[in-house]
């Protein structure tokens, strides 16, 4: 029994997207990234999936490249969120508009079967089932995977054909 079990915290099924265009090595970042989440306490990454690579939808710059990380975990979602925040920060992440290119961005898009509207955090993702980015590596990883209030999410995919998007294997 796993240490989350014996103190009677739940135990959830969470997905994390992470993607990069920015910064050089976006596959070194990535793999950053991973071990950051790997180094999570009250975290264990159950699966990665192959990285993807595609142009950035709704806005310039670099190709972007995308994974889906799966994990078991015991936080709650806002500390899952602050701490893929704090991941972000540590590998230079700013802001400074919307959709700007980014050197690392993780976002939380499944937390078991929960659904919130806070304001910090929004589950599922909202742009989750309209991103071919997001749901092809996550359909990799669970192809039998809902979404709680997403329509189904390979017929989504289906329909997101025109959003190029290629595999570059394992990261
Ligand atoms: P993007 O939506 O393009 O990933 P950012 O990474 O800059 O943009 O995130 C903007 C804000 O979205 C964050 O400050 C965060 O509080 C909020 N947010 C809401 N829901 C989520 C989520 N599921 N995962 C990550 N961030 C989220
Ligand atoms: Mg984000």
């Amino acid at each position: 029994m796993s240490t989350a079990a014996r103190q009677g915290s739940r135990e959830v099924r969470a997905f994390v997207g992470l993607g990069a265009n920015l910064g050089g090595d976006l596959a070194a970042t990535l793999r950053l990234a991973l071990r950051d989440l790997r180094a999570l306490s009250g975290c264990e990454l159950v699966a990665v999936s192959s990285a993807y690579r595609s142009a950035p939808v709704d806005a310039g710059g670099p190709d972007y490249l995308n994974a889906v990380a799966e994990l078991r975990t015991c936080m709650k979602p806002l500390e899952l969120l602050d701490a893929l925040q704090a991941i972000e920060q540590a590998h230079g992440r700013e802001r400074p508009y919307v959709n700007a290119p980014r050197t690392l961005d993780l976002d939380l898009l499944l937390y078991g079967q929960d659904q919130l509207s806070e304001a910090r955090l929004s589950v599922p993702h909202p742009r989750l089932h309209q991103r071919a980015f997001v749901l092809k590596p996550l359909l990799e990883l669970a192809p039998d995977l809902q979404g709680p209030g997403l329509p189904p999410l390979q017929e989504c995919l289906l329909a997101l054909q025109d959003q190029a998007i290629e595999c570059q294997g394992a990261l």
